[in-house]
C-alpha cells in the first residue's frame, strides 16, 4: 500500500484541564472521503482546526505527504478549510465569489475562467452564476461555499458539518451531491460529522472519537458491523445489548441462559460483558425455531409494542427474568410483519455470527 496522504502523530491539545484531543494517530488516504464522527464535545472541531493550522496541539504532529507540518502557517498549507457559516461575500455574485480566490493569487483570467467555469459545472451552479448569495437557497448557498473551497485546488479540503445547517431532506439530497463531487474533483476530503447515518452514507473511512480519543476507525460497514466496544456499538446505529458473564463462546445472561456471539479475545471467563445485535438481525417465529447447530440464539417472549415507520416495524419483545426485552426491526414487506400482534407470543432468534461480544 503506499503512504497515507495524511498522518496524525499523537495529536494533543488540552483546554485548561480538558483534553480536547487526546494523543489520536491516524492515517489518511489520497482521494478518500474521510469522516471525523462523535458526539458534541468530543474534539473533532478542534482536530480538524489542528489539521488547518488554525489551532497548535500541545504534543504530536501533522504530516501531509510524509513532510512535517508543524511550525507551518494556515496558508502556506495545502489545505482549505470549508465553514459552517459558508461566509460567502454577500455583495459579490455567485461567479464572483468562486473567482475571488483565484484573483487573490494573481492567476492569470483565463485560467481563472477555466477553472471556475469547470468547478461551476461540477458542483452545478452555471446557471445561478450572476446571482448574489441572498438570492440562494441553503443548499445552493452550500454548493458555492464548496466550489469556492474547490477551485483552489487543495490537496486536502477540510468541511465542518458542511450540511448542519440544511434540512433533513435536503442534507440527504447534498450527501449524495458530496459524494459525487468529491469523487469527481480527486480531492480528499475529511468531513466533521456529530451524524452517525451521515458519515455512514458518505464516506469511505470513519473515525469514530469520544472525549477526545479515537475509538474505531474503519470503513463504515466495520464500524456499524463490529463496533470494538460499547460506547461505538451504542453511538452507531440501534443496538440491543444484554449484559452477562462471558461464557466460553457465549454470555451467560441469567439462571441457564447462554447466547453465543463472535467474542473478544484476551478475555477470561467470568468477565463481565455484554452481547450486542442489531434490531434488523432478530428475527420472529411463531413456533420454537429450529437448532441451527447451535449457532442461532433464541429467547421466548411476548410483543409489548409496535411502532409502525412506513418502511418498518418496530417490535418491543418482553422476555421473562430479561429486564428492559428487546427490539426488532423487521420491513413491513417482510412476510410475518402483517401478521403481529400486541401481547402475541413470539420466539425471537438471531444467528451468533450477528452477535458481538464487548467488554464492559
Ligand atoms: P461540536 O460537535 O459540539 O462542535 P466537537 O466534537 O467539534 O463538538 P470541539 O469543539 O473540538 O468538539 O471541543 C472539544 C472540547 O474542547 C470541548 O470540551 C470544548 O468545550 C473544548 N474547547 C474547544 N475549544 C476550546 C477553547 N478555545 N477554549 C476552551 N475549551 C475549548
Amino acid at each position: 500500500m503506499n503512504e497515507p496522504l495524511i498522518r496524525l502523530h499523537r495529536l494533543t491539545r488540552r483546554f485548561g484541564a480538558v483534553s480536547a484531543v487526546d494523543r489520536v494517530s491516524l492515517d489518511i488516504r489520497e482521494k478518500q472521503l474521510f469522516a471525523l464522527l462523535g458526539p458534541s464535545g468530543c474534539g473533532k472541531t478542534t482536530l480538524l482546526r489542528i489539521i488547518a493550522g488554525f489551532e497548535s496541539p500541545d504534543d504530536g504532529a501533522v504530516f501531509l505527504g510524509g513532510r512535517d507540518l508543524t511550525g507551518v502557517r494556515p496558508s502556506r498549507r495545502p489545505v482549505n478549510m470549508m465553514f459552517q457559516s459558508y461566509a460567502l461575500f454577500p455583495h459579490m455574485s455567485v461567479h464572483q465569489n468562486i473567482a475571488y480566490g483565484l484573483e487573490a493569487e494573481g492567476l492569470a483570467k483565463g485560467e481563472i475562467r477555466r477553472r471556475t467555469g469547470e468547478v461551476m459545472e461540477m458542483t452545478q451552479l452555471a446557471a445561478l452564476a450572476h446571482r448574489k448569495p441572498r438570492q440562494l437557497s441553503g443548499g445552493q448557498q452550500q454548493r458555492v461555499a464548496l466550489a469556492r473551497a474547490l477551485v483552489k485546488r487543495p490537496r486536502v479540503l477540510l468541511l465542518d458539518e458542511p450540511l448542519g445547517a440544511l434540512d433533513k431532506k435536503l442534507r440527504g439530497q447534498m450527501q449524495a451531491e458530496l459524494k459525487r463531487i468529491q469523487h469527481q474533483s480527486g480531492i480528499t476530503f475529511i468531513v466533521v460529522t456529530h451524524d452517525q447515518e451521515e458519515a455512514l452514507s458518505m464516506a469511505d473511512r470513519i473515525a469514530l472519537l469520544n472525549q477526545g480519543k479515537l475509538v474505531q476507525v474503519g470503513a463504515p460497514r466495520d464500524l456499524y458491523e463490529r463496533p470494538n466496544c460499547r460506547f461505538a456499538a451504542d453511538f452507531i446505529g440501534a443496538m440491543n445489548f444484554f449484559a452477562g458473564r462471558l461464557d466460553g463462546d457465549g454470555v451467560r445472561i441469567g439462571a441457564g441462559v447462554v447466547l453465543r456471539g463472535m467474542g473478544p479475545e484476551g478475555l477470561e471467563d467470568g468477565a463481565r460483558v455484554d452481547l450486542a445485535v442489531r434490531p434488523e438481525r432478530v428475527k420472529l417465529f411463531a413456533e420454537p425455531p429450529a437448532e441451527g447447530g447451535g449457532r442461532m440464539n433464541h429467547l421466548k417472549g411476548r410483543i409489548s409494542d409496535i411502532t409502525y415507520y412506513g418502511q418498518d416495524l418496530i417490535l418491543r419483545v418482553q422476555v421473562e427474568d430479561l429486564p428492559g426485552g428487546l427490539c426488532a426491526r423487521l420491513s413491513c414487506a417482510a412476510e410475518p410483519a402483517g401478521r403481529l400482534r400486541k401481547g402475541q407470543a413470539v420466539w425471537c432468534g438471531w444467528a451468533a455470527a450477528h452477535a458481538r461480544i464487548l467488554a464492559q
